[in-house]
């Protein structure tokens, strides 16, 4: 877990509004046409009319510049306020790490290097307003994709893998990683999932058919959608005009746009409030739009925040409401200021939390937690969905 102070994270969430909606493209293993979905879906997107931008994550293989025809060894300009302008084509902005440092030298970092590129690319890079900020990253399920997906107020993350079962499996690990550290799972992609012929463009089969959307099922979450294996991709990658530019109308680029559909819908459904948010309660500035449940949803995934006088109201993915007092979130603040790190003993005396203590502001903390600053001047406290659900409150209710 991210070990920075509720202050940080409510600036963090300030900041970051203006990217729209952040998904990981990921995938178990490389190889697998990770970045050429991410390529292709960030065309898409701009050419839906959504304004994109693109973080090549990949910082050891970083391929989205070459994808996108942007010349990799080109340092990108700086603004008046000092940060980086991203690269521009196919309507998508851009910032990869091959910019950085051309894309001929690998670049040799270790994780919390990658990190801190990674914020940085993030906070530092100048991308104006956005709809959609897709972030491609390096493959496999490891410390460094683990770190990423905590690091960054994610709205959800898609996993691309081909249809073969060993690579199905490594995907499957990759969900588990996911759903462990809260990121919800917009859907699966299965890539190179038959053989388009270059002459009369029929798809065959080659390998089994179905196990993307099989696993899918099995887990509970959406298939987006099957990439056909097309050589008419590698040529286009290759030559920086994507696919869905240079033949939209391929059964390959009609697959992208379909996917790229869905996956607009599964952002809208799926994910739970929009993160990153600081609502000021008092006069009701950037409080989370509510999103809706979900039959079969996260019971500790929120949906929907509300304050009223008999406590903040809390909508659930999976349909319930549950309502805690200003007092009880107040007393159940779990920081080191008020409970015994060792013991877990309260040290907070609750004679000393006034009747009409009142929270002023909420945050999001990553996609995993809340903080709260409360009329008391108290703000150290970080409230994850799991332990708030937990929290007895007899007025908890079905709706
Ligand atoms: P990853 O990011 O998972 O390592 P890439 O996107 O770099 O993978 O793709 C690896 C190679 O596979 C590239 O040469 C790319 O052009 C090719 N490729 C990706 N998707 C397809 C597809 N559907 N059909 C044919 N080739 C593909």
């Amino acid at each position: 877990m991210s070990s920075t102070t509720p202050q940080s994270d409510s600036d963090q969430a300030g900041h970051l509004a203006h990217l729209g909606r952040m998904i990981a493209i990921s995938s178990g293993k490389g190889g697998v046409g990770k970045s050429t979905v991410a390529a292709n879906m960030a065309v898409t997107l701009a050419r839906q009319g959504l304004r994109v931008g693109v973080v090549d994550a990949d910082l050891y293989g970083p391929s989205i510049p070459g994808m996108l025809g942007i010349p990799g060894d080109t340092p990108p300009a700086m603004s008046p306020e000092r940060k980086v302008i991203p690269a521009e084509a196919h309507g998508v902005k851009v910032i990869s790490m091959a910019m950085l440092s051309g894309d001929d030298k690998p670049a040799v970092l270790r994780g919390p290097m990658v990190t801190k590129y990674l914020q940085m690319f993030i906070t530092q890079v100048e991308w104006g307003e956005l709809d959609f900020l897709l972030l491609d990253l390096p493959p496999g399920t490891g410390d460094i994709q683990l770190t990423l997906a905590q690091a960054f107020p994610l709205t959800g993350a898609i996993v691309v893998s081909t249809p073969q079962d060993v690579s199905l499996k490594i995907a499957r690990r990759g969900l588990r990683m996911l759903e462990q550290v809260s990121v919800p799972i917009l859907g699966i992609v299965e890539n190179m999932s038959g053989f388009t012929c270059p002459s009369c463009g029929e798809v065959t089969h080659i390998f089994h058919q179905g196990g993307g959307a099989k696993i899918a099922e099995s887990l509970g979450v959406p298939f987006l959608g099957a990439i056909p294996l097309d050589p008419a991709i590698v040529d286009s990658g290759d030559s920086g005009a994507p696919l869905v530019t240079s033949a939209p109308q391929s059964p390959a680029a009609q697959a992208y746009d379909a996917i790229a559909t869905a996956l607009t819908g599964a952002a809208d459904q799926g994910g739970g409030l929009r993160v990153p948010f600081d609502w000021h309660i008092g006069d009701g500035t950037g409080k989370p739009a509510a999103a809706s449940p979900a039959p079969g949803g996260a019971p500790d995934r929120p949906v929907a925040l509300d304050y009223r006088a008999e406590g903040l109201r809390i909508g659930w993915q999976d349909g319930t409401e549950q309502v805690i007092s200003a007092r009880d979130l107040r007393l159940s603040c779990r920081c080191a200021a008020c409970r015994d790190e060792m013991s877990g003993a309260a040290l907070l005396n609750p004679e000393t939390v006034s009747l009409d203590i009142v929270p002023t502001r909420i945050w999001s903390v990553g996609n995993y937690a809340i903080g709260i600053a409360f009329s008391d001047g108290h703000s150290s406290g970080i409230y994850t969905f799991t332990a708030l659900r937990a929290l007895e409150t007899p007025e908890a209710e079905d709706v």
